[in-house]
């Protein structure tokens, strides 16, 4: 979808300010999902008349949580079972949002979603590669601030054999060096190796405190060549991602709480249990097919719009005669 332009940064300032419905135009939409709870919401507060179909028995579509006591059928018929302890929830979907996901946290804030931070980048975490460290996993912060002070001293070599004179005007290399000094955490020498000053970003082997054997030992490096294991710095530039970088945040209690506050704005609009089969357009409108799954009855409905919100996966495989 990025590929193709449609799933482009959000440009959002604001919700939109949709006017001149003509008097009893009516709209359906496909899909109790985010995007169309909340193309509901905008539509109706326009003056349109909305119905939404929606597959499953709830709202949020792939915005959804488990906690201890669902079940979920999966498509195959294994029924998993949540024996979670209260309080105690997963999200199967999304987890996090992004600071820059505008809409999303301003509709959060109207319709009352509490948020709070999501851990996205953890220092102490391990990062793991079975072809690295003998296949022992490390502490982020330990594997980071290594590979940044390796790739400093290297670089800060080649600066001053003279490698980069081509690019680098003689202040510019000034810069540079003293750059990779501070960034690289490098000694005197240029070069990265254990010291206290390192152990103050990857970590002591005794970290300073109080009393007599309070003073600190800084810890050993890494060499360099565990740290250019591709899954080791892959995992560090994994958060240099613009959807990835931190504040992230997430709804308090579980991420179906956003899916649970749309559904709470367009309640009365929605029909669960409705598995639509075909969309048709015509002269005056579109009529859409449906079966009301419960009874097995095949309905259908007609409107002046669609709005579909089906994902493209399961769309390919409905009868959609559009032009
Ligand atoms: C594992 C996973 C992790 C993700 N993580 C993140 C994340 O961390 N942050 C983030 O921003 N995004 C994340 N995403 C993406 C995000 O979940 C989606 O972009 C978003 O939920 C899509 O919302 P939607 O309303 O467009 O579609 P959906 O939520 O898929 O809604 C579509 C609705 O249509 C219904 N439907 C389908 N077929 C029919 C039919 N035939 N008839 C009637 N109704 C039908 C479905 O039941 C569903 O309710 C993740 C997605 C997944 C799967």
């Amino acid at each position: 979808m990025t590929a193709l332009g449609h799933a482009a940064p959000t440009t959002f300032s604001g919700p939109p300010r949709l006017t001149g419905a003509r008097k009893g135009a009516s709209v359906i939409v496909l899909g109790a999902g985010l995007a169309g709870m909340l193309a509901a919401y905008e539509l109706a507060k326009a003056g349109y008349k909305v119905q939404i179909l929606e597959y499953q028995t709830r709202p949020g579509g792939r915005n959804w949580s488990l906690r201890g006591g669902d079940s979920y059928t999966e498509v195959g018929g294994a029924t998993q079972k949540v024996a979670f302890a209260p309080g105690n929830y997963l999200n199967p979907g999304p987890w996090r949002i992004p600071y820059h996901h505008r809409g999303l946290l301003h509709y959060c804030q109207q319709f009352g979603v509490a948020l709070e931070p999501f851990i996205q980048l953890n220092h102490n975490a391990y990062v793991h590669s079975s072809k690295a460290f003998g296949g022992k996993p490390q502490r982020y912060r330990e594997v980071a601030v290594d590979f940044k002070g390796h790739i400093s001293e290297l670089l800060a070599k080649a600066v001053n054999q003279n490698a980069l004179d081509d690019k680098l005007t003689k202040e510019d290399r000034e810069r540079l060096l003293e750059a990779l000094r501070g960034w690289g955490v490098l000694d005197k020498n240029m070069a990265y190796s254990s010291s206290l000053k390192v152990s103050a970003q990857r970590g002591y082997d005794h970290a300073p405190g109080g009393g007599v054997d309070g003073a600190p030992t800084p810890s050993q490096i890494f060499g360099l060549k565990d740290v250019l294991d591709p899954k080791i710095w892959n995992t560090m530039s994994f958060y240099f991602n613009y959807v990835m970088q931190t504040t992230m945040f997430q709804p308090v209690g579980g991420m179906d709480m956003i899916g649970k506050a749309f559904a709470r704005q367009v309640r009365n609009l929605i029909t669960y249990n409705a598995k639509v089969t075909k969309i048709a357009q015509g002269e005056n409108g579109v009529t859409i097919t449906y079966q009301d799954i419960p009874s097995n009855a095949v309905r259908e409905v007609k409107a002046d719009w669609c709005v579909c919100t089906i994902p493209a996966s399961i769309l390919s495989q409905l009868d959609v005669q559009v032009s």
